[in-house]
């Protein structure tokens, strides 16, 4: 199979910068597209190209997609905080849909044949039953949800008329830190749970929020399906590979290990992997927060062969912690 150059947009940020880190150890000709908004320039690794750019910058995305020879496209740029796309709807949908419509027009200016897109979980909304397939309906309840699906229909739309061919991938709840320690999850105002638990372990923030303790689930709290960002990442290099072998046909999977965790069962494990309890504190509901969200990953696995290797619930929190300890450190 021929390997084109990749360009990875968001590729200095949390996943982005993982699916970099599997890219490159798979040989791939790298480039990364980011404007270091929430990405960090140290995310990117040494031999692998940083080009400071705004994604929505139509005309300048053409033009890097060119010089570079750009042959595939992950696109992983954008906001994904639930909360904040409840309040600032306008940004969500511009800096998700409208960047997004901006590259995919560059791309088609520059023949890019291939793109893989990050969509979410927050596309179904709050389906009444889990595991979740892909043929569940789509139902967002947030800007958020809406700005990724609104994106994934553009994608449909457009792939139908030959342009190109492109993979959505829906994200569960990403998850932990590259197992070498060579990328995690930075932020300043982290809002994920397993994240904020860490701080928490290690003297960040004095306790971690339990968020409603009344959901009709057996232990009263929300329940999710944590995949480990490397398996992820592992999951985007087995899609572009789909992609370019397949190129007329497009396909949307969801990407999670088909296991339910509560939170309290998040925090026992953490409590278990890091020696000491973290104090949490039993509070309301968030607005917004599904009771449950697990995923079907059957077609993931069977369409692209997928095998995870960090699934472990206390692997996950390992390296997460470790990723905490060390930027504490
Ligand atoms: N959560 C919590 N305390 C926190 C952060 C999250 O109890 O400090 C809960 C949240 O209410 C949800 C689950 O953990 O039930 C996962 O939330 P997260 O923000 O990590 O991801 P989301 O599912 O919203 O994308």
């Amino acid at each position: 199979m021929s390997k084109p150059p990749v360009l990875v947009t968001g590729g200095a940020g949390y996943i982005g910068s993982h699916a970099v880190l599997a890219l490159h150890d798979a040989g791939w000709r790298v480039v990364v597209a980011d404007n270091l908004s929430n990405g960090r320039r140290e995310a990117v690794p040494d031999g692998v190209e940083l080009v400071e750019v705004d994604v929505g910058d139509g005309a300048a995305m053409a033009r890097v997609l060119a010089e570079r020879n750009i042959g595939a496209i992950m696109h992983f740029a954008g906001s994904i905080v639930v909360p904040e796309s409840v309040s600032d709807p306008h940004f969500y949908y511009r800096n998700n849909t409208v960047a997004s419509h901006a590259l995919v027009g560059a791309a088609m200016t520059a023949g890019v044949r291939h793109i893989l897109f990050s969509s979410t979980a927050a596309t179904y909304g709050a389906p009444d039953t889990v595991p979740i397939d892909e043929d569940t309906p789509t139902r967002p309840i947030n800007p958020y949800g809406w700005s990724k699906l609104m994106t994934e229909q553009m994608l449909r739309d457009i792939a139908a008329t030959g342009a190109f061919n492109y993979g959505a991938l829906r994200y569960f709840n990403v998850a932990g830190a590259d197992p070498q320690g060579r990328s995690g999850q930075v932020g300043k105002g982290a809002t994920h749970l397993l994240k904020v638990a860490c701080e928490a372990a290690v003297g960040k923030r004095p306790h971690v929020n339990v968020f409603g303790t009344d959901y009709p689930t057996p232990d009263g709290t929300c329940i999710r399906d944590y995949i480990h960002v490397s398996d992820l990442a592992s999951a985007h290099v087995l899609a572009l590979e789909s992609l370019i072998a397949s190129p007329s046909e497009s396909f949307t999977l969801n990407c999670g290990y088909g296991r339910g965790t509560s939170v309290l069962e998040m925090l026992d494990a953490l409590d278990r992997v890091n020696g000491a309890p973290v104090p949490r504190v039993m509070g309301p509901r968030r607005a917004g927060d599904p009771p449950q969200l697990v995923a079907s990953n059957r077609r993931l696995v069977e369409r692209l062969g997928w095998a995870p290797r960090f699934a472990d619930t206390d692997t996950i929190i390992q390296s997460a912690l470790d990723w905490e300890r060390r930027l504490y450190a």
